[in-house]
């Protein structure tokens, strides 16, 4: 991926790592990021996002390595991911998707303990867009906007596998 400029990153890279995993946080209380829960996986907006609609898709589980995955876990991580992908496309319109996972800190994983794919909604000319949104403060109104636009989408999603 191209490096865009989201000068908000700064927030992310400058505060104090939390002991806390993110997931499983959000997961154990009512966040306003987190826009699906299911059974085995879930998709939070991502806080500190390269570019508007930014989502992550993780497994309930705290584990790292895909091969720590039961086989119907795999299934529906990949279905959350494709059923996360059609919604953005329906709600935001966007030109094409990096949909990605970065393994371990090296790879730039920011939450290595926890499993996570990242979807990243592109538009033609995104990078020159990004400038639009150079002020920090309006980050969090964004987010807003944008979990409002995608969660009645996401509450109609019903993942569960049966096993
Ligand atoms: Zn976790």
């Amino acid at each position: 991926m191209k490096t865009m400029w989201a000068p908000w990153r700064m927030e992310y890279i400058l505060s104090e790592k939390q002991d806390a995993c993110v997931f499983c946080e959000a997961l154990s209380e009512n966040d306003d990021l987190t826009l699906y829960a299911g059974n085995a996986t879930m998709v939070m907006m991502n806080k500190y996002p390269y570019i508007n609609g930014h989502l992550l898709v993780a497994p309930v589980k705290h584990l790292s390595g895909l091969d720590q995955l039961e086989k119907h876990e795999m299934g529906e991580l990949l279905a959350t991911v494709e059923k996360s992908v059609g919604i953005l496309k329906q709600v935001m319109n966007p030109d094409g998707f990096n949909v990605g996972l970065n393994l371990g800190k090296v790879a730039g994983a920011g939450v290595e303990e926890h499993l996570h794919f990242h979807i990243v909604p592109r538009w033609f000319g995104d990078t020159n867009a990004l400038t639009v949104f150079a002020d920090v403060r309006v980050i969090p109104e964004h987010l807003k906007t944008t979990y409002d636009n995608l969660k009645p989408q996401f509450d109609t999603l019903n993942l569960n596998t049966k096993n």
